[in-house]
């Protein structure tokens, strides 16, 4: 069944959740209520208490700003590790049309980090965007959806405009780490500061290596704006 629902369009799989009861985004079982993972899986989601600093990788016991890096510091607050079963559920929300996740995580993020991400004073939350082309094909960006989701609780605006992609560059997933930061340099513009600069919260779904929101980072303080933390629902190696 669960396989059946993989590989058929959009609008049909709409119809077979009518007929057949979803089921958990994790592990494919069954669940009560309408957050679309069953509580199993929740907790076994191997949860990241602090968040990182991006640019040495070092865990930012109960800060917000790295003590060492001081200004190059960029924290990464990741809910969970990139493994099963938040990697599963990642995956869903990714590649097969689902889109329900992004309120639960949102949730989850809030509550895990949300007093923390209220002292870093941001007036805006912007999503890593997608090439125009996938987005497409996909019918969503899921970072965006979880921006809106995770500003609807912040009480802050999301602006899908600030940054976005200049031109076509292969997956990030499908390459080696070098290559990575190679092949996503140049690849986003950001819109002029001007006088009125943003101090920005950055939304991935996965941060692994960095190299993307660092370079949106960099493109957007080249621009006269201030990143002040990033947000995703998972770090992984
Ligand atoms: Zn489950
Ligand atoms: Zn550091």
């Amino acid at each position: 069944m669960l396989e059946l629902v993989k590989s058929v369009p959009t609008w049909l799989s709409g119809l077979l959740d009518f007929v057949y009861p979803p089921l958990c985004l994790g592990c494919g079982g069954f669940y009560d209520g309408e957050l679309s993972v069953c509580e199993q899986c929740r907790t076994a989601i191997q949860q990241l208490d602090d968040p990182i600093c991006l640019n040495c990788l070092s865990v930012l016991s109960g800060a917000t700003r790295c003590p060492v890096c001081a200004e190059l510091s960029l924290p990464l607050f990741a809910y969970g590790v990139y493994a099963p079963p938040l990697k599963d559920i990642i995956l869903q929300f990714k590649f097969k049309g689902v889109t329900n996740p992004a309120m639960l995580m949102a949730s989850l993020i809030w509550s895990q980090f949300g007093a923390r991400l209220a002292t870093l004073g941001a007036t805006v939350l912007a999503p890593i965007p997608l090439f125009p082309g996938r987005e497409n094909q996909r019918g969503y960006n899921q970072a965006a959806l979880l921006a809106k989701e995770l500003a609807i609780l912040m009480e802050t605006p999301v602006d899908e405009s600030l940054i976005f992609r200049t031109e076509k560059r292969k997956p990030q997933a499908s390459l080696r780490l070098k290559q990575r930061v190679r092949n996503i340099r140049g690849v986003f513009a950001a819109v002029p500061a001007g006088d009125s600069p943003r101090r920005i919260i950055l939304l991935d779904d996965v941060v692994t290596s960095g190299a993307t929101v660092l370079e949106a980072t960099r493109v957007l303080s080249e621009a006269g704006h201030e990143v002040v933390a990033v947000v995703s629902i998972a770090h992984g190696s």
